[in-house]
């Protein structure tokens, strides 16, 4: 039972059908990963796993460029604000945990390259240094004619998410908001066209590290400065349909696998009913410990994909992780950043293991409470 944070657990029936493909694909005699990236047999592969981000995301390739792109989300941290913050112009970013000051600490860097100005339009780390909410539409500070609003959509240290229920939505902004979904990328519904760039590493619930998934509105791409390097200009990839140098081939492919599996699954829909019920298995199980487990988050912005708890002391965690260990639960350290435990529980992480991991909790607490 893998609750890893990233690279994290992958479906089954996608490692299964990786594995009876992987030395003679589709009857080629050789690998996909062997194959030329401008070859007829990977194009089926590249056209197949783009056309499935699109169709899942609600990102239609008529008004959206979908594209693989590398260097992870960290790279799009430095080359959102390379392609869309111009001098002269501001970006405004909300930051409700270590991913979110991330980004403005690489938009900064460009700023320092000739850049536009990053400004925290909002930030909610606490004064212990921690965040456990996201803000409201109107503690914002934004500002007029910015080039865009970025967000977190879920901070997966923090184990904070937006829109889990209705009394925290996604921010609204007259100018073109990006959000970086790297953790809960089509784990549940989100509308789509309330956003004009969505980007998200692989790792988690799409496929393996590698490569990053981008979305944006073609405006949006049309939007990017062209004198910066074309290598890093999302127009570059774009036109040429994320083939103009070579992509990561194999990692693509295992996107493609993993997103027909989701597909089979029912869809986003089926995946959110089913990352909701494993995520409440959980925090029931925190909320039910009599104050043994504790949750920093606030109800309405806690994370369904990444689950954090306390226990009442550091040694009582590490028994805890091990014991878990011992169970054959894996990845349960919270993140070293803030310690604890976490719980990531991405698509692929089945609801056997959440309440096997529930079940565990309960019995540890009734030794130890
Ligand atoms: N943003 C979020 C929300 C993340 O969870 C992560 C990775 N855990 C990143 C960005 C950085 O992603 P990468 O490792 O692909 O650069």
């Amino acid at each position: 039972m893998n609750f890893n944070a990233g690279p994290a657990a992958l479906p089954l029936a996608a490692l299964d059908r990786a594995r009876e493909e992987l030395l003679d694909f589709e009857g080629s005699g050789m690998s996909v990963m062997e194959h030329s990236h401008r070859g007829k047999v990977y194009e089926k592969v590249h056209s197949e796993a783009t056309a499935l981000v699109a169709e899942l995301l609600g990102t239609p390739l008529d008004t959206w460029d979908v594209l693989f792109v590398q260097g992870g989300a960290s790279m799009a941290f430095a080359q959102i604000p390379m392609n869309f913050l111009g001098p002269n112009m501001t970006a405004d970013y909300v930051v409700t945990g270590a991913w979110g000051e991330k980004a403005v600490a690489e938009a900064r860097t460009i700023k320092a390259l000739g850049g536009g100005e990053p400004h925290v339009a909002a930030s909610t780390k606490g004064a212990d240094k921690s965040y456990v909410r996201v803000p409201k539409q109107e503690e914002l500070t934004l500002t007029p004619n910015a080039a865009y609003l970025h967000v977190t959509s879920n901070e997966t240290i923090h184990g904070v998410e937006y829109a889990v229920g209705p009394e925290m939505p996604f921010p609204k902004a007259a100018v073109p908001i990006v959000v970086d979904m790297s953790s809960d990328i089509l784990g549940r519904r989100v509308d789509a066209s309330q956003f004009d760039m969505i980007y998200a590493g692989a790792q988690k619930n799409i496929g393996p590290s590698g490569v990053t998934i981008v979305a944006l509105k073609k405006e949006m791409t049309a939007r990017g400065r062209k004198d910066i390097p074309t290598i890093f200009q999302y127009r570059t990839v774009a036109e040429n349909q994320s083939l103009y140098n070579t992509p990561p081939t194999f990692a693509i492919y295992l996107v493609r696998n993993t997103l027909t599996w989701l597909k089979s699954e029912g869809g986003v829909a089926a995946i959110e009913a089913r990352n909701r019920k494993k995520a409440a298995a959980i925090y029931a199980a925190i909320d039910g410990s009599g104050g043994f487990y504790r949750c920093p988050v606030e109800p309405a912005c806690r994370s369904i994909m990444n689950v954090v708890w306390r226990l009442p002391t550091a040694e009582l965690e590490e028994t805890f992780v091990k014991e878990a260990s011992a169970q054959r639960m894996v990845g349960l350290k919270g993140h070293r950043a803030v310690g604890g435990i976490r719980a990531s529980i991405y698509n692929a992480a089945e609801l056997s293991w959440c309440e096997a991991l529930a079940a565990f909790m309960k019995d540890f607490a009734k030794r130890y409470g």
